[in-house]
């Protein structure tokens, strides 16, 4: 028997690599297929219940693998339909998923990190800090989880890497949960239906222009200068705009396809007209579009959302240029679920700040 620490986490290994263990341990190989199926189509990841398995092959799987997944600990529903789920890992930290209906598609928002180390100025996740990465089987897990609980694993869905943590920043992981959640013997997610939500980590962003398996990209651009930019999103120091802005103009696009910049709008700050012009400028020669997301405001967090009249005179700034624009309306304010508002216990840094916004949850 493996030791605890040592055994691979049955979910989170893509097909050939289980293959290859199933191989390794003198175990047929077909059988890796069947285990994929149980944990990936029908959401069983215990093998003492994967009933078409001999019993011996089903202790055999329970003493060389991790089967200790995560579950769903809490559910809260909003008034407009939203879904927040606490999930709770093996380490017994948590992470939060949220499930957006009917936009018009049924889409999960999920996490790649536990907190975050961006630290966006607008932004309570970063608040946390950076606790640490998910593994790929954890990222899996929180779409396996709401499918299975919400009944929609048998049809299409999307999925936004938006929640916490910035998918970058945990490359490998992130990637090989986007290969094990496409398989045909999982729940067969296609590529377009994924969207991978980054602040522009350049050597990232060059990796993921070379993968075979290539998400739906947004940035979240949120400002038109390096100053101000890097005010509100601090990685910007190292990446800054203008490398984005090349690394986004390389970036290989499919027909019809472009890159959604996304742009937190703070009143008073970065939602002048001025701010608008800048932004089409900088978008010149890039397949784009705009999503225009007015700020949720948070406690601790120092900023306030813009006035309806803002945020259109903005987007119509935009629009007389030509380019697409959206306003992305949020969802799940009541049960703290909107973008940048998910935030757990136990994150590594709290300052009296982060206190605070724990506190008045
Ligand atoms: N790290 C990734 C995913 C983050 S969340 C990224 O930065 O893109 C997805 C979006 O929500 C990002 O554009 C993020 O900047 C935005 N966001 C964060 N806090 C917000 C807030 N308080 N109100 C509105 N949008 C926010």
């Amino acid at each position: 028997m493996a030791a605890a620490a040592e055994r691979p986490d049955l979910s989170g290994l893509e097909l050939q690599d289980l293959e290859a263990r199933f191989h390794t341990l003198g175990i047929e190989r077909f059988h890796a297929r069947q285990v994929f199926r149980w944990a990936h189509k029908r959401g069983i990841t215990d093998p003492h219940e994967m009933s078409d398995l001999s019993r011996d092959l089903r202790l055999r799987l329970a003493s060389e693998f991790s089967v200790t997944t995560p579950r769903i600990v809490s559910r809260s529903i909003s008034s407009d339909g939203t879904q927040k789920f606490l999930i709770q890992l093996a380490d017994r930290r948590s992470i939060e998923s949220v499930f957006i209906p009917d936009t018009p598609a049924m889409t999960f928002c999920i996490s790649s990190q536990i907190g975050c180390a961006m630290d966006c100025a607008f932004c309570l996740t970063g608040k946390m800090g950076f606790a640490r990465n998910l593994t790929a089987g954890e990222i899996v897990a929180q779409v396996r989880l709401l499918a299975i609980t919400l009944g929609l694993h048998e049809s299409r869905f999307n999925i936004v890497l938006m929640g916490m943590g910035e998918p970058l920043h945990n490359y490998d992981n992130t990637m090989k949960a986007l290969r094990i959640l496409h398989s045909e013997h999982g729940l067969a997610v296609s590529p377009r239906r994924v969207t991978l939500s980054t602040v522009g980590i350049v050597p990232g962003l060059e990796r993921l222009a070379r993968e075979p398996l290539m998400p739906n990209l947004a940035v979240s651009l949120h400002a038109t200068t390096d100053e101000q930019r890097t005010a509100l999103v601090p990685p910007n120091k190292k990446y800054p705009l203008a490398d984005i802005l090349e690394a986004c103009r390389r970036f290989p696009l499919k027909k019809r396809n472009r890159i959604t910049f996304e742009y937190v709008m703070l009143a008073g700050v970065n939602d002048t007209p001025d701010d608008a012009r800048r932004l089409v400028k900088l978008l010149a020669g890039i397949k784009a579009k705009v999503n225009l997301i007015p700020l949720n405001p948070a406690p601790g967090i120092p900023y306030e959302r813009p006035s309806d009249a803002r945020v259109d005179r903005f987007a119509q700034i935009l629009a007389d240029r030509h380019i697409t624009v959206s306003v992305r309306k949020s969802r799940g304010q009541d049960i703290r679920a909107a973008c940048g508002q998910l935030i757990v216990e136990g994150g590594t840094k709290k300052t009296a700040a982060q206190q605070m916004a724990l506190l008045m949850r």
